[in-house]
């Protein structure tokens, strides 16, 4: 037995309940499969959405299914697709023929289907049973958003018919409009620059709802591929869903692009935003988080008004594929739909074909035993990819001119992961899961405009990770144990020297402590002295961007770019792009000398097979160490 909804439960002769379910950033995520660690995941998959999908159906209210974008970029199964298999003519694309066997009924483009070009986003368009509408991605621009060419459709108007609390059935014609963050331009600038524009999220929808009333919508719901951010309307805002919430006419918005879950607590105490209710800027929205995490699911209640429909009542909510319990174990709420898994099921065992196979080949061995205590080519190689990339990002921006550095950490370094917890990749082919070992987590690319006194006041941050070591003392233990790893930042294009003599400049939650205390010795840009008032700009990532660590110099107000890519994305991208990719460690930092002193490191039992290629570093094994590592001393 079912339990129905109250609004189905009780819904009057002249009432109708419509339910309109949303998917969003799906990002090739059909199977419940982590490609990058090649094994089963709870957490993703467009066939456990779909689950939650046809439950709601089998309610046997009127429900229609929506998708936000994001459906065609964002794991190794597409990345497959893209470069390995290509869409040839009449090819369906997997996540596309996902969506079909969903009866997807629209769809709108997030900004990551511009990621492999417009040609291969054609063809894989051409394989959806299901219309798809842009309003403000603009082929031809016209004087006003209406007289615009645009790529696809701005919107379609769906005629579907439902059946109200008595059993009546009427007519109802429902427009949907597409809308994307206008960022793609500079986002994807080498496949869109001379071929596509943009334009404003919101002003564009105010411009076609007219349109659409005048065309015969009875509702008109946005799909806006774009966050809830500011409540005001900032001309070209990324996250505009607040004030698209607010255009008169718009009945519902359908939201995305953030990966969270709306409504939820994420966006509690924010202006315009009701959590309770559900609503934004006063329409009801949903987000359904990403990878098929969540269904989003809006309620609305109808009302017959004249020869109208009127809203009078709504809800919405986000429905989970898992729980995650208080001891971080995940339960999946749903199995898989089966229908949906047979429709992509080639294409995703030729992608698992592909993630075991080599994609380019490194020169040298890329491990983090030793990237504590020396320049490490297990976190160069990510700083030199994060270079490659945001170089291109910033050609031809307001920062072009700015020098840049890259800051990376270390992520798996044994610690409370174990002596067996340590990156290791030997020299010779790599694989994507290889790749998943070099970058652990699925942060975002970030740039921070910083100046050189910032630089050092960031490496001070970084280097709290290490004791205070006293002068002519033996074997000292070398490491703060209670210091994350992630971080000990490293910053890739200055050289410095840490001195351990001196305590530490911020505490362990990085607050200054010692004002004076400089660990930072011999700072240097280019072989010169660093210039304290010079300004820089530092690839980094979304969670260092933001705070996280609580860096000197971070913080929103410091980002100057914000990449829609992963790090990990960035350095599969690099490798694929070189081939063969050469890991030296440059000479970026040393610890400053300290005679008669020494001190103890731990690393992982396999770090003996590298020891020797440590040129700068006097160091030796000395037997084991605590819980099963395998301790060295350093001759500082
Ligand atoms: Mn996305
Ligand atoms: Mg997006």
């Amino acid at each position: 037995m079912i339990a129905l909804h109250p609004y189905s439960a009780f819904t009057a002769s002249q009432q109708v309940h419509l339910r309109i379910m949303e998917t969003t950033d799906i990002h090739v995520h059909v199977y419940p499969y982590d490609y990058y660690c090649d094994r089963p995941s709870d957490t993703v998959g467009l066939a456990r959405t779909a689950t939650l999908i046809n439950g709601i159906r089998a309610e046997a209210t009127n429900a229609m299914l929506v998708d936000n974008g994001d459906f065609l970029q964002g794991n190794p199964l597409g990345d497959y697709m893209a470069y390995e298999k290509g869409m040839k003519h009449g090819d369906v694309h997997p996540v596309i023929a996902a969506m079909n066997a969903l009866d997807v009924e629209v769809s709108t483009l997030g900004n990551h289907e511009f990621n492999y070009g417009l040609s291969f986003l054609e063809k894989s368009l051409a394989g959806a049973n299901f219309p798809v509408v842009s309003a403000n991605v603009i082929k031809t621009p016209g004087a006003t958003p209406r007289q615009d060419r645009t790529l696809i459709p701005p919107y379609v108007i769906l005629d579907r018919e439902i059946t109200d609390g008595g059993g009546g059935r009427h007519p109802i014609r429902i427009g949907f409009i597409g809308a994307v963050a206008p960022q793609i331009t500079q986002w994807d600038h080498q496949h869109l620059h001379g071929r596509l524009t943009t334009r404003d999220i919101v002003s564009t929808i105010e411009a076609y709802v007219p349109e659409m009333k005048e065309r015969g919508a009875d509702l008109i719901i946005a799909l806006s591929h774009s966050g809830i951010g500011r409540p005001d309307h900032v001309e070209g805002a990324e996250n505009a869903a607040i004030p698209v919430g607010r255009i008169a006419g718009v009945d519902a918005v359908m939201t995305g692009h953030q990966h969270l879950v709306f409504p939820s607590a994420s966006f509690a105490n924010m202006k315009e935003v009701d959590v309770r209710a559900g609503t934004i800027g006063g329409t009801p929205a949903v987000m359904g988080g990403c990878w098929g995490s969540h269904m989003g699911l809006i309620d609305l209640l109808l009302q017959r008004d004249g020869d109208r429909w009127k809203v009078v009542a709504t809800e919405s909510e986000a429905r989970p594929i898992y729980l995650r319990g208080q001891d971080h174990k995940v339960t999946p709420t749903v199995a898989s739909e089966a229908q949906v898994l047979d429709s992509a099921r080639a294409d995703h065992e030729a992608a698992l074909t592909y993630i075991r196979r080599p994609v380019g080949r490194t020169t040298a061995p890329l491990h983090s035993y030793f990237a504590l205590v020396a320049n490490d080519p297990s976190v160069r190689i990510v700083s030199i990819a994060q270079l490659w990339y945001m170089r291109r990002m910033l050609q031809d921006g307001p920062h072009a001119d700015l020098p840049l550095l890259s800051a990376a950490a270390p992520f798996k370094v044994g610690g409370r992961g174990g002596p067996g917890y340590y990156t290791d990749v030997p020299a010779g082919d790599l694989a994507i899961r290889n790749v998943a070992d070099l970058y652990l987590y699925p942060n975002a690319i970030r740039a921070v405009k910083v100046t050189g006194a910032t630089v050092k006041n960031w490496l001070e941050r970084a280097a709290g990770i290490f004791n205070q070591i006293v002068p002519g003392q033996p074997e000292q233990m070398l490491l703060n144990p209670d210091f994350p790893n992630y971080n000990f930042d490293v910053i890739d294009g200055v050289t410095y020297r840490i001195d351990l003599s001196q305590p530490s400049k911020y505490d362990i939650d990085g607050v200054l402590a010692n004002p004076d205390s400089n660990r930072i010795k011999g700072l240097s840009y280019r072989s010169k002295p660093i210039d304290p008032a010079q300004p820089f700009v530092i690839v980094t990532n979304s969670f260092r961007a933001a705070g996280g660590g609580n860096f000197p110099g971070t913080g929103v107000d410091a980002i100057v770019f914000e990449g829609p890519d992963s790090n990990r994305d960035v350095l599969l991208r690099y490798i694929i792009e070189k081939g063969t990719i050469n890991p030296s460690a440059a000479d970026t930092w040393r610890f400053s000398p300290m005679p008669g002193t020494s001190v103890l490191f731990d690393t992982g039992l396999k770090a003996r097979a590298y020891v020797q290629d440590l040129p700068i570093l006097d160091i030796a094994p000395v037997g084991e160490g605590a819980e099963g590592f395998a301790r060295y001393k350093i001759m500082l």
